[in-house]
């Protein structure tokens, strides 16, 4: 029995699993991002290959981003299948001292990501990413994005398209690749809006004839620029925001046609996924002028190496990031003080719990590189001028009243899409459960019959698949609240969650004052 059990334990440890992976023969998964792309607004008119893919496959219909709910996080997230406080990437713009000890680092930028390695031993996004794994473990798999967030799924510099092929916003990964591709489709498009091909189609198309040439490998990750950028610049529900929407969808019946022409339709998986949901932008607020107004010496950068007690806000506009310098805890509680009493406040966060506030490790971004107070701008489900509801408090951004934005806890940032049709996904089915984007990786690793190098946060989403996965335990929502009395007010916060198999996915959180 001894002899047994150290078996056991040896061929567990080797990542060695019979029994449990039985998928994985001639299989091929394309996982598409829409960015932005809402849930309901996959309809026959809008989207009318989606929905039938939808019709052959499983819509998820309680599909959940990662709070923040921003592109860079979520793009990790499906990546890695974790938690933003285990894959580090926490926010599309944060604090990385070792970086910049003055402001904010974008995290998809290239130069970040280089110096990130660079002070992390390889580890600047902490978790391997399918297209690592999946490539470790003897498969093909290339990446291509109409923006900078594609790098952070397959980062790795390389010399040569031996080592995998990651296009990115019009950069490519071994760079050798940037001429063929200009060649062959042009310049990278500009961003106007109006231009023909779109980045969507000039991506798509450089996908399928050059990255597909040789054949379509294990894994393809595909990513759209839109609907994400029209509906920040006009709003969910715009014309320009539902042409983009088509265009998303014109490029999905590419991908679709591209994988019948090369005879591996029947074997390919394909999952739709949006990064996040959306809203629209109410009001533009200025946090830091509010900060500087109550006397806290708050800015959005240092002139010079901060001081323990210095207040660093960095915004990602519908949730902002707040740094005090040596985690002073006075300082801290004065600028909690503040939020608590803010009328554009939804929920707080703090690395350690104070009252009326929930604690990091409450909502999975407790990295060490977290900030000392995270908070959720305050939103309402008040419909736009479009009738599209979701209405959300934007601060210090480029995009004003009537705009669109996300990155909340809102309940529309925090829904967004999920997708999928292939051998593996059961048919014309509509999956209630809560399910989430940490989940598609753990899926599509299943799916390929490839372990993961260590258990990921996600779930295999074995409701929604033909061939055998995990047992299902029963899900139960969950929801807390907490409070704190000012001098004039109370301040009310709450969080609402779901949870299955242990994965616990946010639905949404807000906050108010009421009088005293
Ligand atoms: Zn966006």
């Amino acid at each position: 029995m001894r002899i047994g059990l150290i078996l056991f334990v040896l061929l567990a440890a080797a990542g060695f699993s019979p029994s449990t992976f039985a998928a994985g023969k001639n299989r091929h998964v394309v996982v598409m991002v829409w960015d932005g792309m809402r849930p309901d607004f996959v309809t026959e008119e809008n989207t009318p290959t989606l929905y039938r893919l939808a019709q052959e496959g499983v819509t998820f219909q309680n599909h959940h981003p990662v709070y923040i709910s921003s592109t860079e996080v979520n793009g990790t997230a499906i990546s890695t299948g974790a938690y933003p406080a285990h894959d580090g990437i926490l926010a599309n713009k944060e604090y990385r001292p070792e970086i910049d000890p003055l402001k904010f680092i974008h995290t998809e930028d290239m130069a970040a990501a280089r110096a990130g390695d660079a002070t992390s031993h390889g580890h600047y996004v902490r978790l391997p990413t399918l297209a690592e794994i999946i490539r470790r473990a003897g498969g093909k798999a290339v990446v291509a994005g109409a923006k900078p967030v594609a790098l952070l799924a397959d980062r790795a510099d390389r010399t040569d398209a031996s080592a995998g092929i990651n296009l990115f916003a019009g950069q490519t990964l071994p760079s050798t690749i940037l001429e063929t591709l200009k060649n062959k489709f042009g310049e990278f498009p500009i961003l106007t809006g109006t231009n023909n091909p779109t980045r969507n189609d000039w991506t798509t198309q450089a996908l399928i004839d050059t990255l597909w040439k040789d054949g379509v490998p294990e894994f393809s990750f595909l990513w759209m620029n839109e609907p994400d950028l029209s509906q920040h610049m006009t709003g969910p529900g715009s014309e320009r925001s539902l042409a983009a929407i088509r265009n998303a969808d014109d490029n999905l019946d590419r991908v679709l046609k591209a994988l019948a022409a090369k005879g591996v339709r029947d074997t390919t998986d394909v999952l739709v996924v949006s990064d996040h949901g959306f809203s629209t932008v109410s009001s533009s607020v200025d946090l830091v002028d509010s900060l500087l107004q109550a006397g806290i010496h708050a800015t959005r950068q240092f002139k010079a190496t901060p001081a323990s007690g210095e207040v660093l806000v960095i915004s990602n506009a519908g949730s902002v990031l707040i740094y005090v310098i040596g985690h002073d805890p006075k300082m801290t509680q004065q600028v909690v003080d503040f939020l608590q009493g803010w009328s554009h406040t939804g929920v707080i966060f703090t690395r350690q719990q104070m009252p009326g506030t929930f604690s990091l490790n409450q909502i999975h971004v407790d990295a060490a590189t977290a900030p000392d107070v995270l908070v959720s701008m305050r939103w309402t489900a008040d419909k736009n001028d479009v009738g599209v509801p979701g209405m959300l408090t934007s601060d210090g951004s480029d995009y004003g009243p009537g705009q669109g934005m996300h990155v909340s806890l809102s309940h529309f940032d925090m829904h967004n899409t999920l997708i999928a049709a292939g051998p593996d996904f059961r048919s014309g089915v509509f999956d209630a459960l809560p399910t989430g984007n940490v989940d598609v990786a753990p899926t599509v690793l299943w799916i390929l019959g490839i372990q993961p190098p260590e258990k990921m946060d996600g779930r295999v989403l074995t409701e929604a698949l033909t061939v055998k996965g995990p047992k299902i335990n029963i899900f139960e929502p969950g929801h807390i609240e907490t409070e704190r009395e000012q001098k004039k007010s109370v301040w009310h916060q709450y969080l609402n969650f779901t949870e299955v198999n242990g994965v616990v996915y946010y639905d949404e959180g807000n906050g108010y004052q009421t009088p005293k």
